[in-house]
Parts: C-alpha cells; structure tokens; sequence
C-alpha cells in the first residue's frame, strides 16, 4: 500500500452488546486502562504484501505462537490520545501529532511506519463504533491505545518480516477528583531511562519496563512518580516516569529540559505555545537537580508542575531522594500551573474556541 491509500476496514461488529445500563455503570468510575470498549481495530503488515487486512472486530485476545517476535525481542511501540464528547460533537486533540510520533518510534524501532492516513482511519473507525463508550461528564474522556507489535514467528535476531498494528480504548474519568493535587518526586539516582544514541524519544514498550523498577522505589519512598537523571552526569533533570516537567520563576519563566533522550510530548508541546502566547519566556535548556533545590530554597522557583495526556497538567509539590526532600514554595498548586491546565483542558474540551487547529472532528 502507498502513502495515499486508505485501506477499506472490515466490520464485523459484537452479536452480544452490552445493555446500555451496563454501559453506563461501567462508565460512572472506570478508573484508568481496565474497563474496555467493545471492540478493536487490528491492521497487519508483511513485508511482502505492505499494508493489509484491516478489520474491526469484538474486543477479545489476540492469539499467538510462543515464537512471535515480540515476546523475546519487544519489537513494540505505542501511543496515547483521547477522544472527547464535546458540544461541537466528538473531537480529537492533535490527532496527526501522535500519527507523527508513532512514525518517529516506529523507524527507531526498525519497524514499517504507518501512513497517517491508516493510523487516523483506524482512530476513527473504533471511535464511531463504540461511540457510545465516550464519556460526557467533565474532564473525562476515551483513551485510545494504539500499538504495533512484531508478530512475526521467528526466532532470529533481526527486525520482524510481519506486524500487527491494533487501536483498543477505554473510557476514563476525571484524573483528580475534586481538583487537581500536588505530587511528590523521587529522583532515581540509580536508575536512568535513557542515554543519547538510545530510545528516550521513542515510546517503545522497553522503555517503561525499564522504568518499573525505578518506579516501584519511589511507590516505598512514599512518592507518587519518578524522576529520571540524564546518564552522563546524573545531573540534570529528564523527565517522569509517563510525564514531562516544567518550571515556573518569579519573572514568569518557564524552564524544561531540552529534547534528546526524553518523550517529545504532545502536551509539552501544547503548554509552550499557550504560555507563550501568554507572554511567558519558555526556555528548553538543561535543568539540574541543584538549581530546582537552590531555586526552591531562595524563593525564585515559585512553581513545578508535570503534563502529559492522561493527567493533562499535574502540580508538583515536593522533591524527595536518598539525601533528604524539599519543597517548592508553599507546596500547593501554583497560579501559572492552573491557569495553563485550565486554558487547555477547556481547548481540549470544547468551551474554548480552538485558535491552533488541534481539535479535530473524530
Ligand atoms: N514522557 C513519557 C515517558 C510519557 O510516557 C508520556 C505520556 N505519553 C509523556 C512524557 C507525555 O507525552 P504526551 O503529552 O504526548 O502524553
């Protein structure tokens, strides 16, 4: 198949569905990546025929041989993007920026690169089949995952001849209920992530198995998430676990570390537009761990606050590691962090109008 192509998607849609009082008590508290719409979009790839196959089936388990590639290997990738029920109908927010990302993971990985056309396509089709599943009440939304493993049935060390590229989604309710809560950081001084010439900038699965460990000591330290250190000097900050990281100084600065070894993220990328639009300097430079104690200590650091799709804007409060913890300012949610979580919430949500084309019609 050729970029322009759009394949023709085989329906084969649920004889059982699910009742709609079902539907609705599932989706009244569904926490996060366990309940499952009713169906799924699975497209295969060979390297002889390209692109083929592309259906949309009742969600169920994908069977394969114990040999498939990526159960040794973990020749995988994936993204995370959600779809909201908005009054201008349902909507997706930069759409083609995650088709771009899981392009970019994809030739990290050695694996085809789906055109964006395909990848949109299958997006929209789950999201129409199961639009039912979307939920309406603020702040809530469907996550969709796409993914893409090597499914091909070898042993040998080389780049899979064969894939599955699939789309699953599952509704999820308001991150924090009743406003958004400051998080407490544990920076991993043993762990890292990621090294240049790695596959930081790639959102492969390795990545977060890597990541467990680290984020298993901050869970015992007390400490909501991980901070990850750049691995030459163990000196600068990366990023989180599953988030990026901003800065906020007294003259409105907004610092965050550069691009490299870390996710580019589509909410970072959006929060700098926004707050530069609202006349604050964002710069991207390399942020250590001893200007954030400094800084917190003198008074200049007034605000932190993570991002990242599920949570959308997360206040930091304290920093915690082996030699002792601090925290910034008086710990609680700062003015720049809510005021840019609420600008983007309400973009993402439809109450304001969109001036960057980033909602799209799903
Ligand atoms: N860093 C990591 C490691 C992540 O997993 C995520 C979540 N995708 C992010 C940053 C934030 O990226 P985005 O804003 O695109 O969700």
């Amino acid at each position: 198949m050729t970029g322009g192509d759009i394949l023709g998607f085989q329906r084969n849609l649920t004889q059982t569905p699910v009742s709609d009082a079902e539907r609705e008590a599932q989706l009244v508290n569904p926490g996060f990546g366990k309940v499952f719409t009713e169906h799924m979009v699975t497209v295969r790839y060979a390297d002889s025929k390209g692109w083929y196959d592309a259906r949309v089936e009742p969600f169920g388990p994908i069977p394969m041989s114990p040999a498939t590639a990526v159960l040794h290997y973990a020749q995988e990738i994936f993204e995370g993007m959600k779809a909201y029920r908005t009054a201008a109908g349902i909507t997706l927010f930069r759409p083609e920026a995650n088709a771009r990302r899981f392009r970019d993971s994809a030739r990290r990985m050695a694996m085809p690169e789906i055109p964006e056309e395909l990848f949109l396509q299958a997006i929209r089709e789950l999201v129409e089949v199961d639009e039912k599943w979307i939920p309406g009440q603020a702040e809530s939304s469907l996550y969709l995952r796409p993914y893409m493993i090597a499914s091909e049935v070898f042993l040998g060390v080389r780049p899979s001849a064969e894939y599955l590229f699939g789309v699953i989604a599952c509704p999820v309710g308001a991150y924090f209920k009743g406003g958004p809560k400051p998080i407490k950081l544990w920076i991993s001084e043993e762990y890292t992530r990621a090294a240049p010439g790695g596959t930081g900038a790639a959102k492969c699965g390795g990545n977060y198995a890597t990541s467990l460990v680290a984020q298993a000591e901050a869970t015992r330290e007390g400490c909501d998430q991980v901070v990850f250190l750049d691995t030459t000097e163990r000196k600068y900050v990366d990023e989180l676990g599953g988030m990026n990281i901003f800065f906020v100084y007294d003259d409105g600065t907004l610092v965050t570390p550069p691009l490299g070894t870390i996710l580019p993220g589509i909410t970072r990328d959006s929060i700098m537009t926004l707050a530069r639009e609202a006349g604050h300097q964002v710069v991207e430079r390399p942020y250590s761990v001893d200007e954030w104690r400094a800084d917190a200590a003198n008074g200049r650091l007034r605000e932190v606050f993570a991002c990242g799709t599920a949570a959308v804007v997360t206040p930091v409060g304290t920093l915690r590691s082996a030699s002792g913890e601090f925290t910034v300012a008086d710990g609680q949610p700062g003015e720049v962090t809510l005021k840019l979580r609420s600008q983007l919430l309400d973009i993402q949500q439809g109450r304001a109008t969109d001036t960057h084309g980033w909602v799209h019609k799903a």
